[in-house]
């Protein structure tokens, strides 16, 4: 099956199986929920994240939705999908992909991407799946990060489809050029477009051999991303959400979510797993 990139809720998919949640998580206090994440990584012989938008908060990246978000400024349908960037792609760069490469020219990892490069250190986390264009999970330290939604560092011409490194491009005049006379795009997937046949592929695949998946800082709408939590719980893996907000996994999918910000939440979770290993 070709998955395009698109912004569907996975209520579908949600609703297939599992039954009420075991307990009531507005119950479960924070600190009993990090020493339960920190038992579970401890636990688990093969751990992988899943990680939106949300992880790059603190490190001052603005998401697509929630307080702040993009999507207060203007709609994704006309901005961030690739017939608005093929009808008029000056207007994508100047209100889109300018103030992106602004932004993350300059952005530095944050403690939640040090929290998960420290889980790879400490031999318990392999592979990062990330939502995110910003390059902040290899920029902390992680060594094998699938790119789901491509990369924000590489601009591709849309004629001759060479590449130029994003913090290079001279952007004094939108849209910037290729020397062929071309218009350069974000190598990054646009709604509409298709999925990177081998992230998807890898990340299917990781998301079905895992023990344990963190979900950090990802609203859990777009598809086929939000698919990757539901693969893992249906193979038997625990999905562990961190985020400060419900997302539609929380009382399907997770076997908990930990309520908070991903840079305090996985300082406290580190902290504890290094006590107990
Ligand atoms: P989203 O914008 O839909 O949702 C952000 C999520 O982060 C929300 O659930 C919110 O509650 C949560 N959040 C807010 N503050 C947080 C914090 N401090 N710590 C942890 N979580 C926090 O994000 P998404 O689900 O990744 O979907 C957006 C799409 O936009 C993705 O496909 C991604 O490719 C793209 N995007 C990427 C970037 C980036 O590269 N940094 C930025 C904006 C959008
Ligand atoms: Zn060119």
């Amino acid at each position: 099956m070709i998955w395009f990139l698109s912004c569907e809720t996975s209520d579908r998919h949600l609703n297939t199986f599992l039954g009420p949640q075991q307990f009531d998580l507005n119950e479960v206090n924070m600190k009993e929920l990090i020493k339960q994440a920190a038992e579970d990584l401890a636990a688990a012989g093969k751990v992988t994240a899943l990680t939106g938008a949300g992880i790059s908060i603190e490190s001052g990246i603005p998401p697509f939705r929630g307080k702040g978000g993009l999507w207060e400024r203007f709609d994704p349908m006309e901005i961030a999908h690739i017939d608005a960037l093929m009808r008029d792609p000056a207007k994508v760069w100047t209100i889109l992909v300018k103030e992106m490469k602004e932004i993350v020219d300059t952005a530095v990892p944050n403690d939640g991407h040090k929290g998960l490069a420290k889980l790879e250190e400490m031999g318990k986390l392999k592979t990062v799946i990330t939502q995110n264009i910003d390059g902040l999970h290899q920029a902390a330290g992680n060594t094998d990060v699938i790119e789901f939604h491509g990369t924000f560092a590489w601009q591709r011409c849309m004629d001759c489809s060479r590449e130029y490194e994003t913090s290079k491009v001279d952007i004094s005049e939108i849209p910037p050029r290729c020397s062929c006379g071309g218009i350069l795009r974000p190598d990054a997937v646009f709604f509409g477009e298709m999925i990177p046949q081998e992230a998807l592929w890898r990340s299917r695949q990781i998301a079905f051999d895992c023990d344990l998946m963190l979900v950090v800082g990802t609203s859990a709408v777009v598809q086929p991303a939000a698919l990757m939590p539901v693969i893992a719980k249906e193979n038997g893996a625990k999905v562990v959400e961190i985020n400060p907000e419900r997302t539609p996994l929380t009382d399907e999918i997770s076997d908990y979510l930990i309520t908070g910000g991903a840079g305090d939440v996985m300082n406290q979770i580190i902290e504890k797993l290094e006590q107990i290993s």
